[in-house]
C-alpha cells in the first residue's frame, strides 16, 4: 500500500479551480507584478492584523458540482409541490419554455448588470421598456417604473409617493381592510417610524370620515371581492389625498384600469405572468402613476432618448430621483430591483399578447365561476357576487377541515378564520382541480354537465373593461415561438453580459453566476412552491435556509440572519430598525442619529431616513479614510441621541481602514450602534468577520459576494446578519411569526427561490475556496492597480500602497490637461468590448475597478491592455495629433452603421474607430446605437414603447 490513491487523483477538479479565474501559474505571475512572494505574504500586508481572523471558517468540506446537486436533489425533494390555490398574491402560472430556457436559464440575459451603461444594454432596456408599456397599459396610467421588488414594497413606496406628492398635510394613511395581510404588514412596517398612521377601514362603505393624505384600495380584495372603488375615489380627492390601487395585472385585463376608475397610483406584483411562485420570489412589483407623478416615482424607469445620430435609443429616465444621486433627500433607497423577472414578465406579454392575455384571464374567470356555482349547488354559501379568481366560501366551523381534506387531494386552501375558506383559481386550473375542491367541501366530485353553460360570469358589468391595452405592435408581432426565440435573441445580442468579457464594475461584485449554481432555481420543487404553503411542505427549503442562514453567520462572524430583505438596500432598512428597535427596547427612544461618511453609497443614507433617523455625514481624509476628527466632534455633538454609524468596510474607496476597529469602539462608547455595510464582504470572506471585529449588524449582498446574478439589476437578496443583541429584533412575517419588528417584504424568507446559488456557492467551496477566492480578488485588484499605475493616478491605497479589491483610478488630472473625461473613456472603452467600471462613484470623475477573482488572467491582461491603449489615444488628444473635438474618444462608441458609410467624415480613421487593437477583430462586439444624449430624454420624457415610425430614418 502507498499512501498516494490514484482515484483521489483522478477525481474532479475542485469546483474553485472553475470558480477562480487563474492557475497557479498565472498567480505566481501576478504575485511577481505585485512584488510578493506569496498570497500569503501579500494578504498579511494588505489586510489589518486588528482585524484578521485566526481560525479557519467551520464550513462543510467542498462537495464537488455533482456531489452538491446530489444534496441539492435530496433538499428539493423534501418539499412537496402541491396545487396551490392558496391565492394571496402569488399564483401558479405557466413560464413559457421559450422563455425559460431563453431567458431565465440564459446567461446572456441573467448575468447582466444594470443598464447603466445604456449603449451595451439596449437589448434589457427595450425588454423593459415592453414591461413598463404593460404596467401603463393595464392600470390606465401614465408613466411605470422598470420594477420594485414586491407587491408589499411597491404598495408601501405608493404610500410615500402619496405623502411626498399630495396636498394633504394629515399624517393618516387609510387601508383597505381586504388588503393582501402581508401588505397591511409591511406597510406597517414602513410607516411607523416616518410618523404616518395606518388607519384599517372596510371601504364597502366609503372612505372614514377624517383628514387623510392617501388611501390604498386592493382590486380585486384579498378575500375575491370586485368593489368599484370610484366613490372612495371621489371622497379622497375631494379631501387632497392620493389614491393607490394594489391591483392584479391579470384581472386588469377583463376589468376597468385603475387609472379610469380613478387610482393616481397602481402597485402590485406581475408575478403571474410567466414568473415561478419560487416560495416567494424573485417576482418583480411594479408601480405606476398618473401624468404629473413621475418625478415622485421611485427606482428605476426608462425612457426613449436619441443617440449621436439622431436615433431612438433606450436609456434610464430621470435618474436625479435616485438615492445615488440624491442621498437621504432620494425618494426611496431603492437600488436592485427585479429585472430579470420584470423582463420575463414584460416577454409573457409579449407573447401572448393583449388577446392572449385576456383569453387567459377569461379561462382563470371561468374556472373560478363555475367553482362558484358548484359549490352554491351543493348549499355552500359564496360571500362574494362579484368576483374574479377567488371564491370566498362559508363553513362555519368547518374551514380547517376542508383545507385538510383539500390537502389529502392535493390542493392548498387558504382557511380565513374558522368560518371561511378562500379558493384561488389560476392559470393551470383545471375541471379536475374543481372536482377535487368540491370533494374537499363534502360535495360529490361530480357536478351537472351543463354548470359551464349555465354560469353566468361573475364580473360586475360597471367594471367590464372598455379601455384598451397593448396596442402596440411589439404585443403582436412575436406569436409563433420562432418569431419569440428570435426576438430574445435579437435583443440579447445587443448587450454586454458576463457570457462576453468581464465587467468591472465597483462595489458590484460581477463573478461568476456558476450552470451549477442556477441549474436547482427552476426545478419544480423549488419553483413551484407558495410562499404560504405548509411549513411540512417546504422542509427542504427550510432546511436549506437553515443551512445558509448557519453559515453566513459563520461566515459574518454574526449570531443571527435574516434572509427576508430582497436586496441590499432591503436589507440596510431591516438592519436600522434592528437598531431602532433595540435602542427603544431599553427606554432610548430619543437616540435617532445615524453617523454616515461622505463617500457612502446612496443607499445608506436613504434607508436612515426610511428608519426614522436623521443623517449626519463624516467628513473623509484626504486618503479616503473617515476622518477621525470630524467623527468625534459629531459623537460629542449627538452623544445623547446617537443610535448608529454605518460605515462600508472595506470603505467605498477600496481600502483596508486601518481605524475600523478604533471606530467601533468610539462609536460604541456613546452608546451607538455600528453597521457596517455587507457590500463590500467580497475582500473580507475568510479572512476577517464584521461580527468579530466590533459592528453589531451587516447586510450582505447575495447578489455580489455569493454569486446570485444581477438579472440586468436584480433580482438580489440582501440578508441583514446581526450580534445576539438585536436577533430578537430581525423582521418578523404575519404568516410565519417573528418579534417585535415586522417584515421588510412580503414573503416570510422573501426570494427564496433563488438561495440554492448561494447554497450552492458555499457547499462547493468550502472554507478553503472561499478564503481562496478572497485573496484572488485581493491579488486581481492589485494586480490591475500595478499595471494601471504607470498610465493612470490610482487615488486612494492603504499600507505599503496596497488596494483591497478593487481600486479606483483618478481621470480627473487628465481630463483637466485634455478635455477627455470618465464618459468618454467608458464609452471607448465599449470599442475595445468592455462594460465600463464603476463611473464616478464613490468620487466624480474617476473610474472604479473590481475585477473580481472569477476573471483569468488573460481577460485581465486584455482588459488592462485596452485601458493602457485607450490612454495612449488620450496621449495624441493631448499632442494634438488628435483633433480635440473629434476623435475616437469622443466619437465612441462606434457603431458598424457610422463607419460602413461611403461619407466618412472623421480626421480618424474607421479601422482605428472599430479595430483599435488586434484581439477586437477576433470577437468584435457591435453597439447597437451610438453615444446617447441623457439630457434629451428627460427633456422630452416617453416611458413607453414609442411607435414604430420614431426608427423610421
Ligand atoms: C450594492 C451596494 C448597496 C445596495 O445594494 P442593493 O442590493 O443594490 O440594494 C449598498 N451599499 C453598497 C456599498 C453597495 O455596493
Amino acid at each position: 500500500m502507498t499512501d498516494r490513491s490514484p482515484l483521489r487523483d483522478l477525481s474532479a477538479p475542485p469546483f474553485a479551480t472553475r470558480h477562480i479565474g487563474p492557475a497557479d501559474a498565472d498567480q505566481a505571475r501576478m504575485l511577481q507584478v505585485v512584488g510578493y512572494a506569496s498570497v500569503d505574504d501579500l494578504v498579511a500586508v494588505a489586510v489589518p492584523e486588528a482585524i484578521r481572523a485566526t481560525d479557519p471558517l467551520d464550513l462543510p468540506a467542498a462537495a464537488s458540482e455533482t456531489e452538491a446537486l446530489a444534496e441539492l436533489r435530496a433538499l428539493a425533494a423534501g418539499n412537496r409541490v402541491l396545487t396551490s390555490m392558496i391565492g394571496l398574491g402569488y399564483h401558479d402560472t405557466v413560464t413559457p419554455a421559450v422563455i425559460r430556457r431563453n431567458l431565465l436559464e440564459n446567461p446572456g440575459w441573467y448575468t447582466a448588470y444594470t443598464p447603466y451603461q445604456p449603449e451595451i444594454s439596449q437589448g434589457r432596456l427595450e425588454a423593459l421598456l415592453n414591461f413598463q408599456t404593460v404596467v401603463a397599459d393595464l392600470t390606465g396610467l401614465e408613466v411605470a417604473g422598470a420594477s420594485l421588488l414586491d407587491e408589499a414594497t411597491a404598495a408601501a413606496e405608493g404610500m410615500t409617493l402619496a405623502r411626498r406628492a399630495g396636498r394633504a398635510k394629515s399624517p393618516v394613511f387609510v387601508v383597505d381592510a381586504d388588503a393582501l395581510p402581508q401588505t397591511r404588514a409591511v406597510l406597517a412596517t414602513r410607516a411607523e417610524p416616518l410618523g404616518i398612521e395606518l388607519v384599517e377601514a372596510d371601504l364597502t362603505a366609503g372612505l372614514p370620515d377624517g383628514e387623510l393624505f392617501g388611501v390604498l384600495v386592493q382590486y380585486p380584495g384579498a378575500s375575491g371581492r370586485v368593489a368599484d372603488f370610484r366613490a372612495v375615489a371621489d371622497q379622497a380627492h375631494a379631501r387632497g389625498a392620493l389614491v393607490v390601487a394594489a391591483a392584479d395585472l391579470l384581472a386588469l385585463t377583463l376589468l376597468e384600469a385603475p387609472g379610469t376608475l380613478g387610482a393616481d397610483i397602481a402597485a402590485g406584483s406581475s408575478q403571474r405572468f410567466g414568473v415561478p411562485l419560487g416560495f416567494g420570489g424573485p417576482h418583480a412589483g411594479y408601480l405606476a402613476v398618473r401624468e404629473g407623478l413621475q418625478r415622485q416615482l421611485p427606482g428605476r424607469l426608462v425612457g426613449v432618448s436619441q443617440d449621436a445620430a439622431g436615433r431612438p435609443a433606450y436609456r434610464l429616465a430621470l435618474q436625479t430621483r435616485e438615492q445615488h444621486i440624491r442621498r437621504e433627500k432620494a425618494t426611496s433607497n431603492i437600488c436592485t430591483a427585479q429585472v430579470l423577472l420584470a423582463v420575463i414578465a414584460g416577454m409573457y406579454a409579449v407573447y401572448h399578447g393583449p388577446d392572449g392575455l385576456r383569453r387567459i384571464a377569461q379561462r382563470v374567470h371561468r374556472h373560478a365561476a363555475v367553482l362558484a356555482a358548484g359549490l352554491r349547488e351543493g348549499g355552500v354559501e359564496v360571500v362574494h357576487d362579484d368576483f374574479f379568481d377567488t371564491v370566498l366560501a362559508r363553513v362555519p366551523g368547518r374551514a380547517e377541515g376542508v383545507v385538510a381534506a383539500a390537502r389529502e387531494r392535493g390542493i392548498n386552501l387558504r382557511p380565513a378564520g374558522p368560518d371561511h375558506v378562500g379558493v384561488t383559481c389560476d392559470e393551470t386550473t383545471t375541471t379536475g382541480h374543481l372536482a377535487a375542491v368540491w370533494a374537499a367541501f363534502g360535495l360529490p366530485g361530480v357536478l351537472p354537465e351543463d354548470l359551464d353553460t349555465s354560469t353566468a360570469d361573475a364580473l360586475p358589468e360597471a367594471l367590464l373593461r372598455r379601455t384598451d391595452f397593448l396596442t402596440h405592435p411589439v404585443f403582436q408581432a412575436h406569436r409563433s415561438e420562432t418569431a419569440m426565440l428570435r426576438y430574445l435573441r435579437r435583443l440579447q445580442d445587443k448587450d454586454i453580459a458576463l457570457d462576453r468579457s468581464m465587467i468591472p464594475l465597483g462595489s458590484c461584485t460581477m463573478k461568476l453566476n456558476a450552470t451549477t449554481e442556477m441549474e436547482p432555481i427552476t426545478w419544480p420543487e423549488f419553483a413551484g412552491l407558495h410562499p404560504f404553503a405548509p411549513a411540512d411542505q417546504a422542509e427542504g427549503y427550510l432546511r436549506l435556509i437553515d443551512d445558509l442562514s448557519r453559515w453566513l453567520a459563520e461566515v459574518t462572524g454574526y449570531d443571527a440572519v435574516s434572509l427576508q430583505p430582497n436586496a441590499g438596500s432591503q436589507g440596510e432598512f431591516a438592519g436600522l430598525l434592528a437598531i431602532r428597535a433595540y435602542h427603544r427596547s431599553r427606554g432610548e427612544h430619543e437616540r435617532d442619529v445615524c453617523l454616515i461618511p461622505s463617500s457612502a453609497h446612496g443607499t445608506n443614507a436613504a434607508s436612515a431616513v426610511m428608519a426614522g433617523m436623521r443623517v449626519v455625514v463624516i467628513a473623509c481624509d484626504d486618503r479616503g479614510n473617515v476622518d477621525l476628527a470630524d467623527l468625534d466632534v459629531k459623537i460629542e455633538r449627538h452623544r445623547d441621541r446617537l443610535a448608529a454609524i454605518m460605515v462600508t468596510y472595506p470603505s467605498t474607496h477600496g481600502v483596508y481602514e486601518e481605524t475600523i476597529t478604533e471606530i467601533c469602539e468610539r462609536v460604541h462608547r456613546a452608546g451607538g450602534q455600528v453597521y457596517v455595510d455587507g457590500a463590500n464582504l467580497n475582500a473580507l470572506v475568510g479572512l476577517a468577520r464584521p461580527g468579530a471585529f466590533g459592528a453589531d449588524v451587516s447586510h450582505l449582498n447575495l447578489h455580489k459576494t455569493f454569486c446570485i446574478p444581477h438579472g440586468g439589476g436584480g433580482p438580489g437578496v440582501g440578508p441583514v446578519a446581526v450580534r445576539a443583541h438585536l436577533a430578537g429584533f430581525l423582521p418578523g412575517h404575519p404568516l410565519a411569526g417573528g418579534g417585535p419588528v415586522g417584515p421588510v417584504a412580503a414573503a416570510p424568507y422573501g426570494s427564496a427561490g433563488i438561495l440554492p446559488i448561494s447554497w450552492a456557492y458555499v457547499r462547493m467551496m468550502g472554507a478553503d475556496g472561499l478564503r481562496a477566492a478572497t485573496e484572488q480578488a485581493i491579488l486581481s485588484a492589485n494586480y490591475l492597480a500595478r499595471r494601471l499605475a504607470p498610465h493612470y493616478p490610482v487615488l486612494y491605497t492603504g499600507r505599503e500602497g496596497l488596494v483591497a479589491h478593487e481600486c479606483i483610478v483618478d481621470l480627473r488630472p487628465i481630463t483637466k490637461e485634455t478635455g477627455v473625461t470618465v464618459d468618454d473613456v467608458a464609452k471607448r472603452l465599449i470599442d475595445y468590448g468592455f462594460h465600463a467600471p464603476t463611473m464616478s462613484f464613490p468620487v466624480a470623475g474617476t473610474l472604479m475597478i473590481e475585477p473580481t477573482e472569477s476573471e483569468d488572467l488573460a481577460e485581465l491582461d486584455r482588459f488592462c491592455d485596452a485601458m493602457i491603449a485607450i490612454r495612449e489615444e488620450i496621449a495624441k488628444v493631448a499632442s494634438g495629433e488628435y483633433d480635440r473635438a473629434d476623435n475616437p474618444l469622443r466619437g465612441a462608441p462606434h457603431t458598424a452603421d457610422c463607419l460602413v458609410t461611403d461619407d466618412w467624415k472623421h480626421p480618424y480613421g474607421r479601422a482605428e474607430a472599430a479595430y483599435p487593437v488586434p484581439a477586437v477583430r477576433e470577437a468584435k462586439y457591435w453597439p447597437p446605437v451610438r453615444r446617447i444624449d441623457q439630457a434629451y430624454g428627460d427633456r422630452n420624457l416617453v416611458c413607453s414603447c414609442p411607435p414604430l415610425e420614431a426608427y423610421e430614418d
